[in-house]
């Protein structure tokens, strides 16, 4: 696979939020493309009018460049098969299917939905595999005319043939093979004009000179009609291969039930595009049974559909946070505030525009709770006390408050405080040092009566940090009303 004459494309359906699943899809095809330095296109697949948006769309092409996955062709780019938006190409379909019925290869088929469901019922009732009973198939110029002034608006079936293996070899599932008689003649174009997915695939992908086709497992049973068309339209068959499908951690079908399963939301909760990315090239490929973080480039360098298993892949949060977790660390205070900024806006302890004063005590705050985050939005949950000022609530809190030892604990730090000419950590360690020494207070309930007058839970980040957060008036505030 490395030359540069490999193709792959995209072909999302634009009828709802972007599945990791989709997501998934892209990542193969364009690592595919980037590793062979071939082209990666974006084609969207919008002839189910009724259920297609723009809107989703957009967000489709949002998310791919969020995700850093842009595209050589296609949609807003353009290419030499523009364009590349199916509802716009019904013309080329078209002439394809003058094509098909001039060479007796397609026809017109005048049967109305109940007689096909009765075909259906009956085929079924005898044990058999339902496929198209073949009424319309040798239709006289006189009968077609007779069904038109019925009313009856044709679709266009293709011609399958008989008693031949429809076969190919799969990149991931090796060799494939189904029984043409259990296909049967097919409808490629709706009563309404508009090709069926199998036949606008077909025909993109053949114009396009689509290499090599890598999609979700669920389209395996489409490829033998895919491949049924390839030979009535004398085009080359590409590659096939079809990738397993993503299951929760409970070994079902990855759903709304397992949590969020859009690439949108994952944006929104604060995992970075880099992580998420990484995270989604595991799920059905591995170079080694060990390693688990990826850059973009090492994906690219190392990404190969020989290593891309058939069994399914299991969406495992706990290893998205853990990845997560990883690309975060390697932030910079001011990024990491960026990535936070949104969450820290919305929980309403940030306004907008955020002077310099302010980024520098976001900075100071990320430092501190880093090691706690897993993804943006949990800074929300960690950065509360920073902005509003506490409440003791939870018992062991309450208890340590009520230690003898407390009051004279928050007495003497506050003195320590008051005196300080500079309130930053190094000198808040040392004042908290002090204090031990005078009051001979060490461990727990030295600085856990601290902690609660800052942040009003016994648990958390290093208390000196977070006092130099708050500042001396506030800590000396906190400290006074501690109760
Ligand atoms: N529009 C199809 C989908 O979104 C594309 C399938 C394919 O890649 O052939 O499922």
């Amino acid at each position: 696979m490395e030359n540069n004459n490999v193709r792959v494309r995209f072909a999302p359906s634009p009828t709802g939020p972007f599945h990791i699943g989709g997501a998934r899809s892209a990542l193969f095809n364009w690592l595919l493309a980037k590793h062979s330095q071939g082209t990666f296109i974006l084609r969207i697949e919008d002839t189910d009018t009724a259920r297609s948006t723009r809107e989703s769309e957009e967000n489709i092409k949002a998310a791919l460049q969020w995700l850093g996955m842009n595209w050589d062709e296609g949609v807003d780019v353009g290419g030499s098969d523009a364009p590349y938006r199916q509802s716009e190409r019904l013309d080329i379909y078209r002439q394809y299917t003058e094509e098909l019925l001039a060479k007796g290869e397609a026809y017109r088929c005048y049967c109305t939905e109940e007689e096909l469901n009765a075909s259906r019922e009956e085929q079924l009732a005898a044990g058999k595999t339902p496929i198209y009973n073949g009424r319309c198939r040798h239709l006289t110029r006189e009968q077609e005319e007779a069904f038109l002034a019925e009313g009856r608006k044709p679709t266009i079936r293709l011609r399958c043939p008989e008693n031949t293996a429809l076969a190919f070899d799969d990149m991931v599932r090796g060799h494939v093979s189904f029984d043409s008689n259990g296909v049967g003649d097919f409808i490629i174009v709706k009563s309404d004009g508009m090709p069926v997915y199998n036949y606008g695939v077909v025909i993109d992908d053949a114009r396009m000179g689509v290499t090599h086709v890598i999609r979700a497992e669920e389209h395996l049973s489409n490829t033998p009609r895919q491949l049924v068309i390839y030979r009535a339209l004398g085009f080359a068959v590409p590659k096939f291969g079809h990738i397993s499908l993503i299951l929760g951690k409970d070994h079902k079908k990855m759903s709304k039930r397992h949590g969020a399963t859009s690439v949108d939301q994952y944006r929104q909760m604060g995992y970075l595009p880099e992580a998420l990315l990484n995270f989604l090239a595991l799920l059905g490929w591995s170079p080694t049974d060990e390693e688990e973080i990826f850059s973009v480039e090492e994906l690219i360098q190392r990404f190969s559909m020989d290593h891309v298993s058939k069994n399914p892949a299991v969406f495992d949060i706990d290893k998205l946070n853990w990845i997560n977790f990883h690309y975060m660390k390697q932030l910079s205070a001011p990024d990491l505030v960026a990535v936070t900024l949104p969450h820290l806006i919305e929980a309403g302890y940030v306004t907008e525009p955020v002077d310099a004063k302010l980024q520098e005590k976001l900075e100071a705050m990320v430092e501190v709770l880093r090691d706690y985050l897993y993804f943006g939005a949990q800074i929300r949950e960690h950065a509360k006390p920073f902005f509003v000022r506490p409440e003791v609530a939870d018992e062991e809190a309450r208890a340590m408050l009520a230690e003898e030892t407390t009051a004279t604990v928050l007495a003497a730090f506050a003195a320590k405080v008051r005196e300080a000419e500079v309130a930053d950590a190094v000198t808040l360690r040392a004042a908290i040092k002090a204090v031990q020494k005078e009051t001979k207070i060490k461990g727990k309930n030295l600085y856990a009566p601290l902690r609660i007058a800052f942040t009003g839970v016994m648990h958390g980040p290093d208390v000196a940090a977070v006092g130099a957060i708050l500042g001396k008036e506030e800590m000396l505030w906190r400290l006074e009303h501690c109760k």
